[in-house]
C-alpha cells in the first residue's frame, strides 16, 4: 500500500472542495440559529439559505428560486419527485423508466409495481444508449411520469434529455418528466429550461459538497405532495429544520461547478482519455464498454476479459488506487452490474469490468502511475486464470 491515495472513484463520492468547507464553517460554529426564528441573529442563517437557493437556481437555470427544494441526497430527490408526482395524479397508473437507472429509482418502481402501477423499463443498446423508439411507443394517455437519468453512474453515458422531453410531450403533454441528474451535475450543463424537464435531482457529494445534502428542481407548473410531513419549511414541501451549513455548502459547490464545466470538458476529459488510451494500448483484450457513446468527461468503464473485477480492485487497492467494479451501492456483491447486463456486455468481460471516474483533483502523474502498474496487475491475475487456452488464443489474435 502506498502512502498516498489515487482516488479514481469520483462517481461514488468526491472530496469536499476547500472553499465549500470554508463557506460552511461559520454555520457549524457561531451562526447556529434556527433560520425560522424571528430575531436578528437568525437572519444570517435564513439569508444564507436564500443566497444558496439563488446559486442552486442558477446552476439549474431555473426560472425562480421557488422551484428549488433542498433535500438530503440524490435518493431523496428522486423519491420526492416520483412519489410526489404520482400522489398528485392518482388516477394515472403508468410509469416509464430505463433498465439502467440507479437503484434509488429502480427499487422504488419495484415497490410501486406491487401497489398497482405498471412500469415500462426501456432498454439500451450495446454501448448504453437508450432505445428512443421503444420509449416513444411506451408513452400513452395513462402515463403519469417518465423518469430517465441524465448520465449513467456506471458508464457515464449521457441520455439526450431534450429529445426525450420532446418525445414525451408530443405523445402526452400531461406526463411529467423527472431527470436524475446526480451524475451529470458538475460535469455537463444542467439547463432545465432548454432541456424541457419538469423535475431534476442532484446530490452534493457527487460534485465536491459534503454527503447529506441534495436538491430537487420542480417546475412551477408541477405539483407534488411532500415526502416528509411536519413544519412549514421549504414552502411545505419538506418538513424539518433546514440543514443550514450543508445547504450553504451545496450553494457554494454549485457556484464553483458552474464555473468549472470547461475544465471538466477539456482537462478532466484529456486525462480520462489518456488513461483509457493507455489501458487499451497496453492490455490485450481490454474493451471500452461504452464504445462511441456520448459520455460525461470523467468516466470510463473498461472490461478486462477473463479477469475477476474484484481481484483487480484488490490489487489496485494494494497500490493505493481506488476504483469500482459497479455502482457504489452494488460493489461488494458478485452479481454482475444490471447496467452492463442491460448492455449485453459479453460474459467474458462483464465480471472484469472496472469503472474509473476522475475529478478536477486528478493529476497527470496519477494517471501515468495507473497506466504504468495496471498491465502488470492484469497479467498477474490472468496468469492464475483457469482460461489459459482462451487467453493464449486472444493474445495470438492481438499480435496478428
Ligand atoms: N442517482 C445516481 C445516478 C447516482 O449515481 C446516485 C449515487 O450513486 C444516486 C442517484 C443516489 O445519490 P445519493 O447517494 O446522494 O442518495
Amino acid at each position: 500500500m502506498t502512502d498516498k491515495v489515487i482516488y479514481l472513484d469520483n462517481n461514488a463520492t468526491t472530496r469536499v472542495d476547500d472553499k465549500v468547507l470554508e463557506a460552511m464553517l461559520p454555520f457549524l460554529k457561531d451562526e447556529y440559529a434556527n433560520p425560522s426564528s424571528m430575531y436578528e441573529f437568525a437572519k444570517h442563517a435564513s439569508n444564507a439559505i436564500k443566497d444558496a437557493r439563488v446559486k442552486v437556481k442558477e446552476f439549474f437555470n431555473a426560472q425562480s428560486e421557488k422551484e428549488i427544494l433542498f433535500t438530503s441526497c440524490g435518493s431523496e430527490s428522486a423519491n420526492t419527485a416520483i412519489r410526489g408526482v404520482l400522489n398528485m395524479n392518482k388516477n394515472k397508473k403508468h410509469i416509464i423508466t430505463s433498465k439502467v437507472e440507479h437503484p434509488c429509482v429502480l427499487n422504488l418502481y419495484q415497490t410501486l409495481e406491487k401497489q398497482g402501477y405498471t412500469v415500462d423499463y426501456i432498454g439500451v443498446n450495446s454501448v448504453g444508449e437508450l432505445d428512443l423508439e421503444q420509449l416513444s411507443e411506451a408513452v400513452n394517455d395513462d402515463t403519469a411520469l417518465v423518469s430517465i437519468m441524465y448520465a449513467n453512474n456506471e458508464t457515464g453515458v449521457i441520455n439526450p434529455i431534450q429529445k426525450i422531453s420532446e418525445i414525451i410531450k408530443e405523445k402526452n403533454p400531461q406526463a411529467k418528466f423527472f431527470v436524475d441528474a446526480v451524475q451529470a451535475a458538475g460535469k455537463v450543463p444542467l439547463d432545465v429550461q432548454e432541456l424541457g424537464v419538469d423535475l431534476m435531482g442532484i446530490s452534493g457529494h457527487k460534485f465536491h459538497a459534503p454527503k447529506g445534502v441534495g436538491a430537487l428542481y420542480i417546475n412551477s407548473k408541477t405539483l407534488i405532495t411532500p415526502l416528509i410531513i411536519g413544519g412549514h419549511q421549504e414552502r411545505g414541501k419538506r418538513a424539518g429544520t433546514e440543514n443550514v451549513p450543508y445547504i450553504v455548502g451545496l450553494g457554494e459547490a454549485c457556484d464553483i461547478a458552474a464555473h468549472h464545466l470547461k475544465y471538466e470538458a477539456t482537462e478532466v476529459k484529456r486525462l480520462r482519455d489518456k488513461l483509457e488510451a493507455g489501458i487499451l494500448k497496453n492490455i490485450y483484450n481490454a474493451r471500452l464498454n461504452t464504445g462511441i457513446a456520448n459520455r460525461v468527461p470523467n468516466t470510463t468503464n473498461i472490461g478486462f476479459e477473463y479477469v475477476e473485477g474484484e481481484l483487480i480492485l484488490l490489487h489496485l487497492s494494494d497500490m493505493g488506487i481506488c476504483a469500482s467494479s459497479g455502482s457504489a451501492c452494488t460493489s461488494g456483491s458478485l452479481e454482475p452490474s444490471h447496467v452492463l447486463r442491460a448492455m449485453n456486455v459479453p460474459f467474458t468481460a462483464i465480471h472484469g469490468s472496472i469503472r474509473f471516474s476522475l475529478s478536477k483533483y486528478t493529476t497527470e502523474k496519477e494517471i501515468d502511475y495507473v497506466n504504468s502498474v495496471l498491465p502488470g496487475i492484469i497479467e498477474k491475475i490472468r496468469n492464475l486464470s483457469p482460461y489459459q487456452d482462451e487467453l493464449a488464443q486472444l493474445k495470438k489474435q492481438k499480435s496478428l
